[in-house]
């Protein structure tokens, strides 16, 4: 089944994520073809969990801590995520590796982690725009699977790959659908068969011609996530 996710990174209060999801809901009732995922910041996923436990809407975190409880100030851990009914973690998102400085170390920790816990990583995966310039876009992506999932095999069915160029994040100018497929599929000649969105300036208007590749699976979706209507389009353009 295809999963469309949205990530909407530092944005929306408690109360605002509740207008949100009452929409939502009823936007979406009718969908049964495809996995919807909402990744809210950490401060709205306790009433977004109690909202969408009966639903078909699943819950995702946009990022975790690898250790099980600590002196980490700041961080919160994937017991804490959990008990809260998240189920999918975005785990090295393009912002937290180049804003905050996670490396391909700590993504591959918080990569088993998750895996060890039974939560679903989204594993974030995209090169820069000096990287494309100089050829560089499938050496970066190899690169990051390798180092990210250091350690692992068998993942099919345990783990999502996003493939989000850096360069399209939130900027308007998406790849091309072509330019999509041609990364996706050298991610499944990687890895094997693991689901891989896309990710970058998706809207309502490109959504299908994304999804319409063969090998792009699903789509993380930013800034069009924010709007409930402009989410609903885009999950219903995967049915
Ligand atoms: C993202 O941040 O994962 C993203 C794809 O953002 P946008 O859709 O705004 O480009």
């Amino acid at each position: 089944m295809k999963l469309i996710a949205g990530n909407w990174k530092m944005n929306k209060t408690p109360s605002q994520t509740r207008e949100y999801i009452t929409k939502f809901l009823e936007l979406v009732r009718d969908v049964k073809n495809t996995e919807i995922l909402l990744c809210p910041p950490f401060t709205s996923l306790c009433v977004a969990g109690e909202m969408l436990k009966d639903s078909h809407i699943k819950l995702g975190a946009q990022n975790c801590h690898y250790e099980e409880k600590g002196a980490f100030t700041g961080e919160i851990s994937l017991s804490m995520l959990k008990e809260l009914g998240v189920s999918y973690v975005i785990v090295g998102h393009s912002e937290r590796r180049w804003l905050f400085g996670e490396t391909d170390e700590m993504i591959n920790k918080k990569v088993i982690a998750c895996l060890e816990k039974g939560l679903r990583p989204i594993l974030c995966v995209g090169e820069k725009i000096e990287d494309r310039n100089a050829g560089m876009t499938l050496k970066v992506v190899e690169s990051q699977l390798k180092l990210g999932l250091s350690g692992l095999e068998d993942l099919a069915g345990k783990i999502d790959i996003a493939y989000e160029p850096i360069w399209a994040i939130g900027t308007g100018t998406p790849a091309t659908p072509e330019d999509a497929q041609f990364v996706h599929r050298f991610i499944k000649e990687f890895l094997g068969d693991v689901r891989v969105l896309y990710g970058g300036s998706v809207s309502p208007k490109n959504a299908k011609d994304f999804l319409s590749m063969p090998d792009v699976d699903g789509l993380l979706v930013g800034t069009a996530s924010l709007d409930p209507e402009s989410f609903a389009q885009i999950v219903k353009a995967s049915e």
